[in-house]
Order: structure tokens, then sequence, then C-alpha cells
């Protein structure tokens, strides 16, 4: 089961599991995705979707979870800061409860809003964050906290088998082109001709993980040792400024536009790379894909979308 599984991660890791010969049950309610993404796999023998809101009970048989059910861009998740808690701890509570019962696998796609603005560069697991806990964006981190204590808990107290995973920021083929994530926004603006917005001075940073390296890591976590819980960090720790991704982009995609800079967002963190030391170790994953080859595969997609 792959509850978020019409998103954009979701649908790469659903596409991944039918290549793998699993049965999947793909749980969704379209909050922040649309059936397009999973539309190619509709007639497969192997592939069922079921649209559902994860913060209702749901009673099906299933012996692996990866629960990502969650909006993830900051447009969706601040749209209904209320849904978007009630997604993260009552979805998780629901997910945990199905996984009780049915004995089975479950992974939850934490991220790495839950080191918030942090202190500590680049970020180690064992680092606990430094989150506004009343901001705008504490809908979406204080929520996966809240999943990942849920997650350890019911691991401590009923023995499940959980496995919990921070993704750093994620880009690549089938993410919406209106959900105001910075790779989505610049490759559209480059591709129409119009300016890049850059928040601030653009001298903010992130790691860029391609989505095909995310999906190696995730299947590669639901398949180690029951030992391996994590929490592990999966990201590429490749850092850029907001400018420099800017310049790639615009260098990538052959256009001419130039940079309209806009306020900074409230609580938006400085700088963001993960130590990968972990997944390395426990996991031998690593990400292959540089964010030059990665974006020219994220350009090609968008330009067939925008055709
Ligand atoms: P996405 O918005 O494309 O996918 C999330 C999916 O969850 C969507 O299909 C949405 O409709 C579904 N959903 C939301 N609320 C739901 C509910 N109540 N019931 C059922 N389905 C619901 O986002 P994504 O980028 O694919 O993210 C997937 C997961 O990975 C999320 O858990 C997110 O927190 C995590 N993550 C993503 C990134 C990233 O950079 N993309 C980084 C860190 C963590
Ligand atoms: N749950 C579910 N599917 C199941 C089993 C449980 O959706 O197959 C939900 C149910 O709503 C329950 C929650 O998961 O309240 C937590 O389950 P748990 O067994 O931990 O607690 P309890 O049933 O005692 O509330
Ligand atoms: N950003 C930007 N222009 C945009 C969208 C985002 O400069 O059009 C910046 C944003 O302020 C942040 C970074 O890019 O510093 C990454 O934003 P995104 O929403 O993609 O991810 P997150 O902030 O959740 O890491």
């Amino acid at each position: 089961m792959v509850t978020g599984g019409a998103g954009f991660i979701g649908s790469h890791l659903c596409d991944r599991l039918i290549d793998l010969g699993h049965d999947v049950l793909c749980v969704d309610n379209f909050y922040s995705s649309t059936k397009s993404n999973v539309a190619h796999l509709l007639g497969h023998p192997r592939f069922e979707l079921m649209r559902h809101d994860v913060t209702f009970p749901l009673y099906v048989e299933v012996d692996e979870i990866y629960h990502l059910a969650c909006p993830a861009s900051p447009i969706h998740y601040q749209r209904d800061p209320v849904q978007t808690t009630k997604t993260a701890v009552h979805g998780s509570i629901n997910a945990l409860g199905l996984a009780k019962r049915t004995k089975a696998r479950i992974l939850l796609t934490s991220t790495s809003e839950v080191y918030g603005d942090p202190e500590v560069h680049p970020q180690t697991e064992d680092y606990w964050g430094r989150v506004n806990p009343i901001g705008p964006r504490a809908c979406y981190d204080e929520g996966k906290r809240a999943a990942e204590t849920l997650f350890f808990d019911y691991w401590r107290q009923h023995e499940l088998e959980i496995k919990v995973v921070r993704l750093f920021n994620t880009y690549g083929p089938r993410m919406h082109p209106q959900d105001g994530r910075v790779v989505s926004n610049f490759v559209v603006s480059a591709l129409n001709g119009e300016p890049l917005t850059v928040y601030g001075d653009g001298a903010q940073t992130r790691s860029f993980c391609y989505v095909d390296d995310i999906i190696d890591g995730l299947v590669t976590m639901m398949e180690s040792p029951r030992e391996v819980t994590g929490p592990i960090n999966l990201g590429n720790p490749g850092e850029f400024t907001i400018r420099e991704l800017a310049d790639l982009v615009v260098e990538l995609t052959g256009s001419a536009s130039g940079l309209d800079r806009r306020p900074l967002p409230v609580d938006d963190p400085t700088r963001r790379q993960p130590d990968i030391t972990r997944a390395r170790e426990s996991l031998g994953w690593a990400p292959t894909v540089e964010l030059r080859e990665g974006l020219e595969r994220t350009i090609e997609h968008f330009r067939t979308v925008l055709a």
C-alpha cells in the first residue's frame, strides 16, 4: 500500500513497485495531486487505486505500507493548515493502527523540515532541530515531528516494524507545475519566458535530490533488516544557493528570462544540506544523479506538459 500514491514521489514509487512485481494499492484523496500521475497504471492487473482520506480509518489487508500521504509544498500545506496537521497526525495513527492489525512493515516519509532553520550544518539525524512551533510552516514541520513520535512509540509499545526516512528537497518529472516549489517554479517560468521569482537575496541554500534516487532509497529502506528503524536522511549532499539554481535553469532551458526579486517567506530556512553517512553505512545508499542531469530530465518533462 502506498498512501499519497498519486502524488509526485508516490506515483514514481508505485511505478517502481509494479516493476518489482508487487501488488500495489494506491490510496489518495487527491488533495495535492490528480489522477493523471497514475493514469498509465490504471489498467494494470496488479494496480488498484482507492480514493480515501487517511484521516479516516481504513480496513484493508496489506503487508507493506509506504506512508507518504501529506501535502508537501508550502503552498499546498498552508492552504488548509488544520487539515495538514490532521493528515500528519490522524493519518499516521490510522496507518499505524492498520500496520499493527495486519503486522505490516510501515515506512514514513518524514522531512528535513523537522530540523527547522538549523544551527547544525550539514544536518545529522541526531540533531533535534530548530522549529518555530507556532509559525506558518509549523502545521507541516510539527505534524511530521509528531508523526515520527507516533512511529517510535508504536515501535516501543507495540513492536511494529517501522522505517522512518527524512527526505530532503526532491525534484523531477510529475512535480505539480503550480505547487510553488522552487524547481518547478523556475523551470515553468524559464520555459514560458517569464522572470524567475527569487525570494529574498537568493543566498539561502537547498540540496536537491532527483526523484529516482529517492525511490531507490525508499525501497532499500523498506527491504533493510528489522533493526534498521531510522531515522535516516535521504537527500543529495550537493548544496546550491537559490541564485545558482536560477542561473542553471536559465542556462539549461536556453531561456532569455531574467530574475524577479520577491520577499523571503516567514521562517524560510537559511541553509539545508543532508549528512548521509547513516544512509551510506546502514543502506549502502547514495544518490547518483547530478543536479545538471536531473534538471535536464525535469525540463524535458515540463516541455511536454506545457506544450
Ligand atoms: P505531493 O503533494 O505530490 O504528494 C502527496 C500526496 O498525498 C498527494 O497525492 C495528496 O493528494 C495526498 N494526500 C494529502 N493528504 C491526504 C489525505 N488526507 N489522505 C490521502 N491522501 C492525501 O507531495 P510529494 O512531494 O510527493 O511528497 C510525498 C511525501 O514525501 C510527503 O509525505 C512529503 O511530506 C514527503 N517529502 C517530500 C519532499 C519533497 O521535496 N517533495 C521532501 C520531504 C518530504
Ligand atoms: N485503524 C485502521 N485500520 C485498521 C486498524 C486500525 O484504520 O486496520 C485505525 C483505527 O481508527 C484506530 C487507529 O487506527 O483508532 C489506531 O489503531 P490502534 O489499534 O493503535 O488503536 P485503537 O484501535 O485502540 O484506537
Ligand atoms: N523559492 C524561490 N522562488 C520560488 C520558490 C521558492 O526563491 O519561486 C525559494 C524559497 O524561498 C526557499 C527555496 O527556494 O528558500 C526552496 O523552496 P521550496 O518551497 O521549493 O522548498 P522548501 O522551502 O520547503 O525547502
